[in-house]
């Protein structure tokens, strides 16, 4: 029998390492199967842009995973439970229950709107494709008013400030504000934060610095100071919480439900688990929690793929780098910012700005793309075979595993 690895999500992470895997490992002893909700490889790093307006590439995944051997499953997790190696889903036939020897969850993150009333209710957000869709539905409602309509972007982490600078250059008819707890900018280095208000300024952006917002109403934001501002559209990016599924399941996570790993992303609690991406609480190389971000996907991805196939074919797993280097920023179409962190992943105090770092953004951007749809690029021709007794039977469940594939 064939051992069975899973994995769940096909995002940045997830295409990226079952690709790996399919290109590492023999087809004649694994099978690998991808479940992921949406059919197609979504851009997440662009649904800013898709809201604004703009069409962004959606490749159709049985297209990324042609030729590769793995199995695709379009449909979404309902549930996980490790103790039964089984995963739950539902689909357009009704879904059902099925097996993993391993599993790797790659399910992203969400939205969180942090208890606060209405938010769920009124606020549109960028987190997924089909909210942006419609907070694109919605800036068309409002683009044909005919009056200026006000949109109202909270948070002014990356995504917020993306969006809201995406948003005012793509439909100027619109009056956009932006509301920040803080400061505006308060991760970026003095210079970058300058930049940032320039470009706001220049966009005819609205900051409201050191705002608290209490609740969100159909066609207000309340905050804490007493303003009640009008907003035809309100715009949560406020925070990214995970899936409640892995929590659900059993597997160790922290308090707000990302997966506890080790540094090679196995799950603290369930060793035949994996993790990687926004899902996963991993600890980087300068000691602190790697942030939800495109590059840490990469950085999980490639160790998780290094730990499954040392622990199947019996090899040593080597440690690749877990680092956080900086943040590429969009400011629109013509402007971006580029700010490097240091070891302790504070703003270095130079930055790189305007078209220059916007071409650096979209070579990511490209990148990322590039790397998620052609997952076997460079397939070897020779695949590793697993070992007939793995490195590591630490658990049951991983031991009746490796029965199998030795049988
Ligand atoms: C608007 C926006 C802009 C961003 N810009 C940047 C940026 O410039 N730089 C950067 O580093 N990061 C950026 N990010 C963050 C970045 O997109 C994430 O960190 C990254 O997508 C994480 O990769 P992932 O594979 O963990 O999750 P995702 O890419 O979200 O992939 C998760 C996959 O799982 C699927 N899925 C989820 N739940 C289920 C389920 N229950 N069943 C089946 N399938 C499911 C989803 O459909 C998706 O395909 C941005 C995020 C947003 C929202």
């Amino acid at each position: 029998m064939k051992h069975r690895i899973v994995v769940l999500g096909a995002g940045y992470a997830g295409a990226y390492v079952a690709g790996n895997l399919a290109r590492r490992l023999s087809p004649q002893d694994t099978e690998i199967t991808v479940v992921n909700a949406e059919p197609d490889f979504v851009q997440r790093m662009r649904l800013h842009q898709l809201a604004a307006g703009r069409e962004i590439e959606a490749p159709k995944l049985v297209d990324v995973f042609a030729g590769t051997g793995i199995r695709l499953r379009l449909a979404r997790v309902t549930a996980v439970d490790p103790e039964r190696q089984v995963v739950a889903v539902a689909d357009g036939d009704g879904g059902g229950e099925f097996g993993y020897d391993t599993l790797l969850y790659a399910l992203g993150s969400q939205g969180d709107d942090h208890g606060v009333p209405g938010v769920a209710e009124h606020a549109f957000d960028v987190a997924a494709r089909p909210s942006a869709r419609r907070l694109r539905e919605r800036l068309d409602q409002l683009g044909g008013r005919g009056e200026s309509a006000n949109v109202v972007i909270v948070g002014d982490g990356l995504t917020g400030i993306e969006t809201a600078t995406e948003i005012a250059e793509a439909r100027p008819g619109l009056s956009v504000a932006l509301i920040a707890r803080g400061e505006l900018g308060t991760r970026l280095s003095a210079g970058a934060r300058d930049h940032l208000r320039r470009a706001c300024d220049r966009l005819g952006i609205t900051v409201l610095e050191n705002t608290e917002v209490e609740a969100v109403e159909a066609a207000r934001v309340l905050c804490a100071d007493g303003t009640a501002l009008a907003a035809d559209a309100t715009v949560w990016t406020a925070g990214f919480m995970v899936s409640p599924l892995a929590a659900a399941g059993g597997l160790e996570v922290t308090e707000n439900g990302r997966i506890i790993v080790d540094r090679t992303m196995r799950s603290v609690s369930h060793p035949n688990v994996y993790a990687v991406g926004d899902s996963v609480y991993a600890i980087g190389d300068n000691g602190r929690p790697l942030p939800m971000s495109c590059g840490s996907a990469g950085y999980t991805g490639r160790q998780a793929v290094e730990a499954i196939v040392g622990h199947l074919t019996g090899r040593e797993i080597a440690n690749t780098k877990l680092v956080y280097e900086g943040n590429h920023i969009s400011l629109g179409q013509r402007d971006g910012i580029l700010q490097m962190v240091d070891h302790e992943g504070r703003a270095k105090p130079k930055y790189m700005g305007g078209r220059k770092a916007l071409r650096i953004k979209a070579v990511v951007l490209r990148g990322s793309l590039w790397a998620t749809s052609h997952p076997t690029f460079g397939l070897p021709k020779r695949k590793r075979r697993l070992a007939a007794a793995p490195s590591d039977a630490a658990t049951p469940s991983n031991a009746s595993a490796e029965k199998r594939v030795a049988a």
